[in-house]
C-alpha cells in the first residue's frame, strides 16, 4: 500500500491515461461534481458520491445495439482503450455488483460486459465525503481503493491488476496496512440504512393501503429523476432511429414512473395511476428485488432523494412508512 499526496495522485493518474480511457470525478462549472475525462474539468476526489448513475459507464442513458445501412448488418465497434474508472464509493461498488449480477443472468448482455469486463475499479473511501463526511472503506472486491486519511491518499490494491499498477508507480510511501491507519473499525448502518430496511420489512410483511401510495404519487411530477439517477436501476426501451438508408437500434432508460411505462399496445395500463407506480418504484427495490435475489435492490445511496423535486425519493418515502405503519412485529400502527 502507497501513502501519496494530492499531487502524487495527479501524477498517478496522468501516468494511466495514454494506456486507458481514465475517468475520474472532476469539478463541474456549475459547482458539481462527475465522473468524466482529466481534461474535462479539475479533478474533484472529495464530495462523496458523483449524483450522476455511476453504472452508466457500462450501461448509458442512450447506447447503440446495432446498426444497419444499404449493405446490411454494421458491427458495432467498441473503444479501443479499456476503461479505468476512479470515483466510485463503496456503496456504488455494491450497486455495480447488483447490476453484474442482472446483466449476467439468463442471457448474458453483452454489450453491458462490452466494457465492463475489462474495465478497472477503483473506490475512494475515508475523509473525502459530503462535507468532509467518512466514508467506509470497501471490502476489496475491486481494483484498487484510494483512502484519504485526512492528509493523504492511501493507495490499496486488490487485485492481480491493481497490484501491478500500484507497482509501477514510482512515487508515494509505503504503508503497512489499511488497519495501522484506520484501525479496526466496525461501522454500524446509518440512520438512512436503517430506515430503508425497515421500511423493506414492513412491506414485505404488509400489503400497505392503496391510500398511501396515491398520497405518495399525488407528489410525483413524473420528471423520471429517481430513476435516471438510480445506479440500480435497468428498465430500458428500444428504439429505431432511421437516417436515410441507415438505421441504429439503440436502447434507452426507461422511467416506472412515466404514465406509458407499461400502457399495452390495446390501452390498458396496469400502473395507470401515480399511486399504482409510486408503489411499483419502492417495491421492485424492496419487496421484488428481495424475492428475486434475496437482497433488497437499494443501497441507500441517496441519489434519488436528492434528485427528487418533491421529496418523495426512497429515504423520505421509508420514513414516511415506518412513522405511519410501524415496525413489522408492531400491529398497533396499523389500521
Ligand atoms: S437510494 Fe435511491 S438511487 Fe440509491 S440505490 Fe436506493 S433507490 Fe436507487
Ligand atoms: S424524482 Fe420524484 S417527482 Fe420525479 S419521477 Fe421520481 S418520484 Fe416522481
Amino acid at each position: 500500500m502507497k501513502r501519496l499526496t494530492q499531487d502524487e495522485l495527479l501524477q498517478f493518474l496522468k501516468s494511466w491515461e495514454t494506456c486507458y480511457d481514465l475517468r475520474v470525478p472532476i469539478l463541474l462549472p456549475d459547482g458539481g461534481r462527475a465522473i468524466c475525462r482529466l481534461a474535462d474539468g479539475p479533478l474533484a476526489m472529495h464530495g462523496g458520491s458523483v449524483p450522476a448513475k455511476p453504472t452508466s459507464l457500462f450501461f448509458p442513458q442512450d447506447g447503440l445495439v446495432f446498426a444497419a445501412g444499404a449493405n446490411g448488418y454494421l458491427e458495432r465497434v467498441d473503444t479501443e482503450k479499456r476503461l479505468f474508472i476512479i470515483g466510485l464509493t463503496p456503496t456504488d461498488l455494491q450497486c455495480l455488483r447488483f447490476i453484474d449480477r442482472f446483466f449476467s443472468t439468463g442471457e448474458r448482455d453483452d454489450l453491458y460486459f462490452a466494457s465492463r469486463d475489462k474495465a478497472i475499479i477503483a473506490v475512494v473511501s475515508g475523509y473525502c465525503g459530503r462535507d468532509g463526511e467518512f466514508i467506509p472503506p470497501s471490502s476489496g472486491s475491486c481494483d484498487l481503493e484510494l483512502y484519504h486519511d485526512g492528509i493523504d491518499w492511501l493507495l490499496m490494491p486488490y487485485s492481480d491488476e491493481g497490484r501491478e499498477l500500484a507497482a509501477s508507480f514510482n512515487a508515494g510511501d509505503e504503508v503497512v496496512s489499511l488497519e495501522s491507519v484506520h484501525g479496526k473499525a466496525v461501522h454500524p448502518p446509518s440512520a438512512e440504512q436503517e430506515v430503508v430496511l425497515a421500511a423493506a420489512a414492513i412491506l414485505q410483511e404488509t400489503e400497505l393501503p392503496d391510500a398511501f401510495w396515491d398520497e405518495i404519487g399525488e407528489h410525483c411530477i413524473q420528471c423520471s429523476g429517481c430513476n435516471l439517477t438510480c445506479p440500480t436501476c435497468t428498465c430500458f426501451g428500444v428504439q429505431d432511429w432511421c437516417y436515410g438508408e441507415h438505421t441504429e437500434r439503440r436502447r434507452v432508460w426507461d422511467s416506472c414512473q412515466l404514465a406509458g411505462f407499461m400502457r399495452e399496445a390495446g390501452g390498458h395500463n396496469p400502473l395507470a395511476t401515480a399511486g399504482q407506480r409510486s408503489r411499483r418504484r419502492i417495491h421492485h427495490k424492496l419487496v421484488a428485488d428481495m424475492s428475486r435475489w434475496g437482497e433488497i435492490g437499494c443501497f441507500v445511496c441517496g441519489r434519488c432523494d436528492l434528485a427528487c423535486p418533491t421529496g418523495i425519493g426512497i429515504i423520505a418515502v421509508s420514513r414516511e412508512i415506518v412513522t405511519r405503519f410501524g415496525m413489522p412485529d408492531d400491529n398497533s400502527k396499523r389500521d
